[in-house]
């Protein structure tokens, strides 16, 4: 048995399919655990992640019960910041309360923020949950455990007796708090040679020679797209952060140091909270990259197309070996376009930019999406012709596809469904969570989207999608 001040485990969602073994989802670490494992642990409480689908791919036999056979820890951190980890992170928190006598468990990222005070309400098992950033909280709950009084400790909501109690203290952290944040600890992770050897791309658990690193460059966005959890209002109303954070350049260099010393030959960045507004940040960021002479090949989502200029100095900047630039346009209507993303460009800029990514052989990721506010069959027509399109005249696009879109908590659509004219069919966290355990369970789920839109059933929008990918991906290959 480990003696540890803090367990921090990653719920990875397991679907349970026909097939003898569980299917593995949702694989991806939020960066944020590891900036918090590395805080509190360099402050004195010693610390240690745990991936459960990590741990259950290099050992089919791995269950929780026998984890927590290995460890002691005082506190135990679970993430719920994506939703489809709902059922995992209370089936494991309700595992640890079972196991032992005095564990004190406290929940964390965007779906525990948004539904603190119902998971409180509903879930014995859960002690706490940090409303929003929680790298400071993290530290000063370890700091305070030992009493009974959790009120000094900032974004808290927690139990006092019988009631749910809410600290009065907030927490967001100003530029050099930020700052002082290391997100490299990879090390702090169990068996993280595999997870950078082994996670990529969502879902993708197959060994290869990329290494993959997640580079944390900032928080927050400037806009609010319709479908978004994580958009500027989201993020205002989760953690207080009322314009986006950028960590500095030089920061982001010494996480690329560390990046090159662990080999990781990739680095996915996903990060650009004001589109085409300003991208100074990153001239100067690839400017830095260059004279370090840091040699590394990136995956880079923009949130918006870019300049000529920008294009040209990221190609200046990374090894081409495994650099791809994704972009995300969403429908082939321009209408739906505007009326559902924050960032809205007209299929004349999408195809200037394309010309230009096709001009300096930069290779594409495109990324479409149906269940859009306000989205027909008509407008799903568009979609389906402008990807057939890109597809036929840009041999620079090495993946294309579209995805249905899942409901997230805090989306502008979720708070305000009426405007955004769908009907939801999951509107408390207890929905999320009773689907996911029937994903679990392998029972058949009433709702797997959580909403139908005025246009479309949720059974269009699954289609649809499939049908893009069957028409338009398989031209790709
Ligand atoms: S650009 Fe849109 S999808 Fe991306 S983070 Fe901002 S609101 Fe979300």
């Amino acid at each position: 048995m480990k003696d540890l001040d803090c367990l921090i485990v990653h719920p990875t969602t397991r679907v349970k399919t026909r097939s003898p073994t569980n299917v593995l989802t949702n694989v991806i670490l939020p960066m944020g655990s590891i900036a918090i494992a590395d805080y509190i642990d360099r402050n004195g409480f010693s610390t240690e992640i745990v991936h459960t689908g990590l741990e259950e791919m290099l050992n089919p036999s791995f269950t929780i019960e026998a984890l927590f056979k290995e460890y002691t820890p005082t506190v135990l951190g679970i993430d719920l910041h994506w939703y489809p980890h709902s059922y995992d992170a209370l089936r494991i928190a309700e595992i640890a309360k079972n196991t032992y006598e005095n564990i004190f468990i406290v929940l964390g990222g965007f779906t525990a923020s948004c539904f603190a005070e119902e998971l409180l309400q509903k879930f014995e098992c859960v002690d706490a949950i940090v409303k929003g950033d929680a790298e400071i909280p993290m530290l000063d709950l370890l700091k305070t455990l030992p009493s009974q009084d959790l009120s000094s400790v900032p974004n808290l909501f927690y139990r006092e007796n019988d009631s749910i109690k809410q600290s009065k203290k907030n927490y967001c952290p100003s530029q050099e708090q930020f700052d002082s944040f290391n997100f490299h600890r990879i090390s702090l992770l169990r068996n993280w040679y595999n997870y950078l050897q082994l996670t990529h791309e969502n879902d993708d658990l197959r060994q290869k020679l990329k290494r993959q690193g997640w580079l944390c460059v900032g928080r927050g966005c400037a806009v609010n797209c319709s479908y978004c959890g994580g958009g500027h209002n989201a993020q205002c109303l989760l953690t207080g952060r009322s314009t986006p954070l950028y960590r500095s350049q030089e920061k982001v260099i010494e996480t690329l140091k560390v990046f090159a010393e662990m080999k990781i030959s990739c680095a996915y960045c996903d990060f650009d909270p004001f589109g085409r507004k300003t991208r100074e940040y990153y001239f100067k960021l690839f400017e830095m990259i260059r004279k370090e002479g840091i040699d590394v090949s990136t995956q880079f989502l923009v949130w918006d197309v870019t300049s000529k200029k920008f294009l040209e100095e990221f190609k200046r900047t990374f090894n081409p070996l495994y650099t791809t630039l994704t972009l995300s346009p969403e429908s082939g209507s321009e209408t739906i376009r505007k009326l559902n993303k924050g960032f809205y460009y007209s299929d004349s800029e999408l195809f200037s930019w394309l010309d230009l990514t096709k001009e300096n052989f930069i290779p594409i990721e495109l990324y479409f999406t149906t269940g859009l506010t306000g989205e027909t069959v008509t407008d799903f027509r568009e979609t389906v012709q402008l990807g057939k399109r890109v597809v036929e005249e840009y041999p620079n696009i090495i993946h294309i596809a579209c995805n249905p879109i899942f409901l997230e908590p805090g989306s502008p659509r979720f708070l305000d469904p009426q405007k955004f004219g769908i009907t939801l069919k999951f509107s408390k966290f207890i929905d999320f969570y009773l689907t996911y355990k029937k994903f679990a369970l392998g029972v058949p789920v009433s709702s797997r989207l959580g909403y139908e839109t005025e246009h479309m059933s949720e059974t269009d929008i699954i289609r649809f999608a499939n049908y893009f990918n069957d028409q338009v991906y398989a031209l790709t290959h």
